[in-house]
């Protein structure tokens, strides 16, 4: 069977997954995805023992099979190598009767790396006969490159500068909004490296610098003039695009991997997942895994304050209109949980009109409801919790107190919604962990009671002398790093920016 890409909303489209690697989403606004996902299975048998670069390969062969081998082992090799600070990459370890499966040891110190460490990658090695409407007739030449063009909260803005930083036939433009994003943050984008980066502070919130960003890709005006000036087209390096989506199976597979390597399960007992989830990306890929074969028995979906994911599983409506909460777990505030679209396709066996109608409805009505049926089919997988901020400052302090383990408000999420569940003693359970605690280090010493004043460095000064563990040299090393952006653009400076940046191409 060959693999072919199209919309989660219709089936006319059908592109190679490099195609639907440079395009990103669909023209009817769906999500790409293939038919073909798990008729090819990834053999569990031999997986003990072996590198994560050796199980990426047999993974991303599977989802993506019009790579060559030489360039998927290459793509590997670059975005899995000595810019991680743990040889195994995504390292499982014991904690307390559970796992932690830790997503963080990357160049940013968020689990967004595993994924934009190797998209960039991925987009180098297709070219523009893979965009544009697929036909390969030439929209474009050889010389054309891809602007990518990001709003960013936080996390994602950093980790796809430091992904697509100096990668060939590339650029990228991230904005973030002024006096909105935590010093060790804004640090990390101001002194990013790189001859094809552009960073700048928008005097706006994030809602205003995301709408603006979603103006600019719809501006026909701005492309063409982009395309004529500086052979360029703009592109979102955002969680919806199949090439972020893909890379995170593999660390499914590592943990399983792991496990057996550690003789806490033999090949094919089941196992369970708990998942920080905000736009569904990460718990999707745990999906994937299971149609690739990997023996899921549970898929739980861990949501903050913002629980429109924990609603929707239990009463089968999803509805946005709601207030929106600006917590400690910045990167799960989400109301809108794009992902979740390409799960409702495979559950509703590729009922494409069924989505394109609740799609329809989300965007009319801001609420749209399943039926039944499907509700109880995808509640056999996926269980589902939340936890509020008291509950997150406690459960960093609990599972401190119980493992001297740090862990993030992210992941604290996923480590309460653990504790509320019975736990199957035959089944072992691995929480995913997102985000370096260091990341976060003032809500980590008020949440451990320790000294939470001063700057950020004095706070993960502080977290490292009372717990005995040493922050990440990408952080702690940012009070010195020079900054090299220091631009604070009005929103309506947004397109002129681009534009300008553009030019440098
Ligand atoms: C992005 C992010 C998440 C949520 O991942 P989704 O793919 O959006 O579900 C959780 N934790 C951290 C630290 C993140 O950056």
């Amino acid at each position: 069977m060959t693999t072919t890409f199209h919309s989660t909303r219709s089936t006319t489209d059908s592109l190679t997954s490099k195609q639907a690697i440079r395009k990103g989403i669909a023209d009817d606004g769906g999500l790409f995805v293939t038919d073909a996902l798990g008729s090819t299975k990834v053999d569990i048998a031999d997986l003990a023992g072996r590198p994560y670069q050796s199980i990426a390969y047999d993974v991303l062969h599977a989802l993506l099979p019009d790579f060559g081998e030489d360039e998927l082992r290459a793509c590997i090799a670059e975005a899995y190598g000595a810019q991680w600070s743990d040889e195994r990459i995504t390292p499982l370890k014991p904690l307390g009767d559970d796992y932690i499966l830790e997503l963080f040891n990357g160049p940013t110190c968020a689990f967004k790396d595993v994924a934009l460490q190797i998209l960039p990658r991925f987009m180098a090695r297709t070219t523009p006969a893979d965009g544009g409407d697929g036909t390969g007739d030439g929209a474009g030449d050889s010389a054309e490159k891809i602007m990518i063009l990001t709003a960013t909260s936080g996390d994602t803005g950093k980790a796809a500068l430091a992904g697509f930083a100096d990668a060939p036939g590339t650029a990228i433009t991230v904005f973030y909004p002024q006096g909105k994003v935590s010093q060790v943050q804004e640090l990390q984008m101001t002194t990013q490296a790189g001859s094809n980066v552009n960073v700048a502070a928008v005097e706006g919130n994030f809602d205003d610098a995301q709408s603006a960003v979603k103006r600019i890709f719809g501006d026909r005006q701005l492309a063409e003039k982009l395309a004529a000036d500086s052979h360029a087209v703009l592109s979102s390096a955002n969680s919806i695009n199949v090439g972020r989506l893909v890379p995170q199976v593999v660390y499914y597979f590592s943990a399983y991997a792991q496990l057996l390597e550690q003789q806490v399960i033999n090949v094919g007992d089941e196992v369970e997942f708990v998942v920080p989830t905000g736009n569904f990306g990460d718990i999707l890929a745990g999906y994937y895994a299971k149609l690739l074969g990997l023996p899921v028995k549970h898929l739980v979906v861990a949501s903050d304050k913002n629980n429109v994911l924990f609603d929707f599983l239990t009463t089968g409506t999803y509805n946005r209109q709601r207030p929106f909460y600006q917590t400690i777990s910045p990167s799960m505030d989400i109301l809108v949980s794009s992902n979740l679209e390409r799960m409702l396709y495979y559950f509703s066996e590729g009922d494409t009109r069924l989505i394109s109608m609740l799609m329809n409805d989300l965007k009319n009505w801001g609420t749209y409801e399943i039926p039944e049926d499907l509700l109880a089919k995808i509640r056999q997988l996926f269980g589902c919790g939340w936890a509020n901020e008291d509950q997150v400052r406690a459960m960093i302090a609990d599972c401190w107190e119980a493992n001297r383990y740090v862990i993030d408000p992210h992941t604290a999420c996923a480590y309460f919604v653990a504790q509320q569940m019975p736990r199957d003693p035959l089944t072992p359970r691995v929480i995913l962990a997102t985000a370096s605690p260091y990341k976060f280090p003032r809500v980590v010493n008020e949440s451990l009671g320790f000294d939470a004043t001063g700057t950020d460095f004095d706070c993960m000064d502080a977290l490292s002398r009372e717990t005995g563990t040493t922050a990440p040299a990408a952080l702690r090393g940012l009070e010195t790093a020079e900054v090299r952006f220091t631009n604070v653009v009005p929103i309506d400076g947004m397109e002129r920016f681009v534009a300008n940046a553009a030019k440098a191409l």
